[in-house]
């Protein structure tokens, strides 16, 4: 976190015996009162009771085109912003939606496409372009990572490998196993979440 200071040191502080003994009148104080609580655990950890209101401003839609709007003012320019935004992206990019990243991704792949040779920061926005489809990757495979039942039997597939597509750029094949049938299957992934059917797979 880049706070300059702790945001939730305002809240007040309980320990995790207290909400257990006073879970019903501490709730009210959050959600009618609107007073979020730091919940101080054992282990020296805390966390946070607050009511939903609190996450808005980022769980708005229109966050993401705040975000995308930064990105293109920043992009070009040699002052300060371009390391806020590109830092602040990498920081949070697990809590920032699929959307942003390839609406993100793809402003800057044109930008440094036509621009490149003029950026005074282009290692810093091929960094992050490279972060943005890192992130992509991860989130597609881990999609396809989805187990699937067996078309004979029902029991689930034991993923055996996900590669690079063939057919489908952007995509995955996956082959997976059933301890059951003693059967292996294939299908494909597409990159944009679409799933073949299941064909047998015969090593060859
Ligand atoms: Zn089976």
């Amino acid at each position: 976190m880049n706070y300059e200071v702790n945001p939730f040191w305002d809240y007040e502080s309980i320990t995790i015996d207290e909400l257990k003994d006073q879970a019903n009148s501490l709730l009210n104080l959050v959600t009618e009162e609107q007073r979020p609580l730091r919940v101080c655990m054992n282990n020296g950890k805390e966390f946070l009771l607050f009511p939903q209101d609190l996450l808005a401003p980022i769980c708005d839609s229109d966050f993401r085109l705040i975000l995308l709007s930064a990105t293109r003012y920043a992009m070009g320019r040699n002052t300060c912003m371009p390391v806020v935004v590109s830092d602040y992206i990498k920081r949070h990019i697990r809590l920032l939606d699929d959307k942003f990243l390839v609406l993100a991704a793809d402003d800057i792949r044109r930008y440094l496409e036509d621009y490149a040779e003029h950026e005074p920061n282009s290692n810093l926005w091929q960094s992050l372009l490279g972060v943005l489809e890192t992130e992509q990757r991860a989130r597609a495979t881990r999609e396809a990572r989805k187990i699937r039942p067996c078309p004979a039997c029902g029991k689930p597939l034991e993923i055996m490998s996900i590669a690079d597509s063939w057919h489908s750029p952007g995509g995955f094949d996956v082959i997976a196993h059933c301890r059951n049938c003693l059967a292996d299957y294939e299908w494909f992934y597409d990159k944009d979440g679409g799933t073949s059917d299941m064909k047998q797979y015969f090593f060859g």
